[in-house]
């Protein structure tokens, strides 16, 4: 913080707010970042002794790289209750305020021309951010091929859970759920087994907030809903 305060002494970001240190913090991060093929390369190289090796070595990477501030998670409350139903996950979010859901409606219908498209196209990896798009400098992503076409990993900057990962679509194509969503979910558990996967849905307001990007959310964790005897 030193750094980007005298950052903003000196000129060099115009603003002393969260949104100009973050631009700026990213590209001094970004310079100790290895190339997108380094990364990918270790991580298929950690693949080949356990997929459990490939994801605990890329997790710590986005970690250590400042792409999931850590800083700012563990603000986050979390918690286990137990219900007649049996325990239930309950998290509050602090570090990132929630989108209106009329805005997320709003937005699947609205013609996209922005560069990158959404925040989950893979043009991301390394793109310098502007104030209304975060840095991504930092960011790197892994190619995955799923149900036979060009997917990506990478882990969500916000932690909902433990490892919360996303799988999006090479393509920005629009969320759908259809007889094809089944065969990409059970492709990525059979290729990381020790993950599970899911759909937030093509739905506003009840399902994900970019319904212009086919994407899943996966990761190392038991939801209430895995526990859950029936
Ligand atoms: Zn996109």
């Amino acid at each position: 913080s030193g750094l980007l305060d005298y950052a903003y002494e000196k000129g060099i970001i115009p603003e002393n707010t969260v949104t100009y240190r973050d631009l700026f913090d990213v590209k001094l991060m970004a310079s100790l970042v290895k190339r997108p093929s380094e990364v990918i390369r270790e991580f298929w190289q950690n693949y080949s002794c356990s997929p459990k090796l490939a994801t605990d070595s890329y997790y710590k990477f986005s970690c250590d790289t400042d792409y999931i501030r850590r800083y700012r998670i563990k603000k986050d409350l979390k918690w286990k209750t137990s219900t007649e139903y049996g325990d239930i996950d309950i998290t509050v979010n602090l570090s990132k305020p929630e989108k209106d859901p009329k805005a997320i409606a709003a937005a699947k219908l609205q013609k996209q021309s922005g560069y990158p498209k959404c925040l989950l196209c893979k043009e991301n990896e390394g793109y310098a951010g502007r104030v209304n798009h975060p840095a991504r400098d930092n960011h790197r992503i892994i190619p995955l091929t799923i149900d036979g076409d060009n997917w990506f990993m990478q882990y969500s900057p916000y932690v909902y859970y433990n490892e919360h990962c996303i799988v999006f679509n090479g393509e920005h194509t629009p969320m759908v759920i259809n007889d094809s969503t089944f065969r990409k979910l059970f492709d990525f558990i059979s290729q990381f087994p020790h993950y599970i996967i899911g759909s937030n849905a093509d739905l506003p307001i009840v399902g994900g907030s970019i319904l212009t990007h086919e994407h899943f959310q996966g990761g190392r964790y038991s939801f209430a809903l895995n526990r859950a005897e029936v």
